[in-house]
């Protein structure tokens, strides 16, 4: 597993997807489900969970040409198709007033090697 920064902030080790909270070990929706289980290991995180988070992103972010985002103007469509042990992360968009449909990749993520998995934690 590689240690991921960026830009010296540190990646919740769950998600992955965003910074961990101020002086938390995990992100903040990362923590919220972390103390649902008692502070004992959370679940690994879902694809939902992963698609939840980018959904909120497309529709915060809209329409990659004009912005629009209100409902019944932008749609979209989020999943994760798997090939060859990898899942792409994506989503299908539709812009009615561009009329236009593009595809928006999010992350692909791999589990090629699924016997490699103790967490090394990047808690110091
Ligand atoms: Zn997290
Ligand atoms: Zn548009």
């Amino acid at each position: 597993m590689k240690h991921t920064q960026i830009k010296g902030i540190n990646l919740c080790p769950r998600c992955e997807l965003r910074p961990t909270s101020f002086k938390q070990r995990y992100c903040s929706p990362c923590q919220l489900r972390v103390s649902m289980y008692g502070g004992m290991a959370a679940p690994i995180i879902t694809d939902e969970e992963i698609i939840e988070h980018y959904v909120f992103e497309i529709v915060r972010k809209g329409c990659r040409e004009c912005e629009e985002n209100r409902e019944g103007l932008f749609f979209y469509e989020a999943g994760v198709q798997e090939e060859n042990g990898l899942k792409w992360y994506m989503s299908k968009i539709y812009c009615k007033t561009c009329d236009i449909h593009y595809d928006e990749l999010f992350e692909v993520r791999g589990k090629l090697n699924e016997s490699n998995r103790n967490s090394e934690e990047t808690q110091e």
